[in-house]
């Protein structure tokens, strides 16, 4: 049974699917609302979190941020259309060119949606406020610091920071139940180089929040970014 699970002060994680995608999306609970951070692969992946999160606070959705635009973050975000959002500055363009193909098509690459969480109800909507260099928010009266990155996993990757809670909500750029996932646009190279400037931000105690698996810490990060630097390495150059 999923469900929402308290990582750090006020910040919980409801983890989709462990036993196959391990897809996460996350809830900043603050004084005057709740952040949800990513928006699972669907509108009904999304409706179902969000009425679960509804049985643990009382305290109403305010805005929903984007880690990045690939289909398991960001399909669901029709479900959260009436809270304000924010993604990476380059979101709508990485939506046009990659995830609006596989909409048009009903797959991403062996990825196809199942009755239980279909596509019809998709709406890849701009985010309503586009992040083009650190940005602090506060909507739920929290602050949360939104990093968008440079090309790291993907062209569009955005590090959410919870400062009261020592926590990083880092999407994709760092994976726990998988290997970090190389796609037709990641930069190994400047991801790892990324990773380990953002392990230097964290302390040893703060808890990062992964895109896929259980949460991790900055040992894990630093770890994740030399794999990447091998990678980077390793990877025939692109001619
Ligand atoms: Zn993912």
């Amino acid at each position: 049974m999923e469900s929402w699970v308290e990582v750090a002060d006020r910040v919980l994680v409801l983890r989709h699917r462990p036993d196959a995608i391990d897809v996460s999306t996350t809830a900043v609970v603050g004084p005057h609302g709740v952040v949800v951070v990513d928006a699972l692969g669907s509108p009904t992946q999304a409706r179902r979190a969000r009425g679960l999160l509804a049985e643990v606070t009382s305290a109403p959705v305010v805005g929903l941020v984007l880690t990045h635009a690939h289909w398991d973050h960001a399909f669901g975000a029709s479900a959260y259309a009436d809270v304000p959002s924010w993604a990476h500055h380059r979101y709508i363009v990485h939506l046009a060119e990659h995830e609006a193909a596989e909409l048009a098509t009903g797959h991403a690459g062996d990825h196809a949606p199942d009755d239980d969480a279909p596509w019809d109800d998709v709406d890849l909507a701009p985010p309503d406020v586009p992040v083009p260099r650190t940005t602090t928010i506060r909507p739920g009266g929290r602050d949360l610091v939104l990093r968008p990155l440079d090309v790291a996993h993907t062209t569009c990757d955005l590090v959410v920071h919870v400062p009261d809670a020592g926590v990083w909500v880092v999407g994709d750029v760092v994976e726990e139940s998988g290997e970090p996932s190389l796609e037709i646009d990641s930069d190994p190279a400047r991801w790892a180089r990324q990773l380990t400037a953002l392990a230097g931000r964290m302390a040893a105690r703060d808890v990062v929040v992964p895109g896929h698996g259980a949460v991790v810490d900055r040992a894990f990060v630093r770890a994740q970014a030399v794999g990447l630097a091998a990678a980077a390495r390793a990877r025939p150059p692109v001619t």
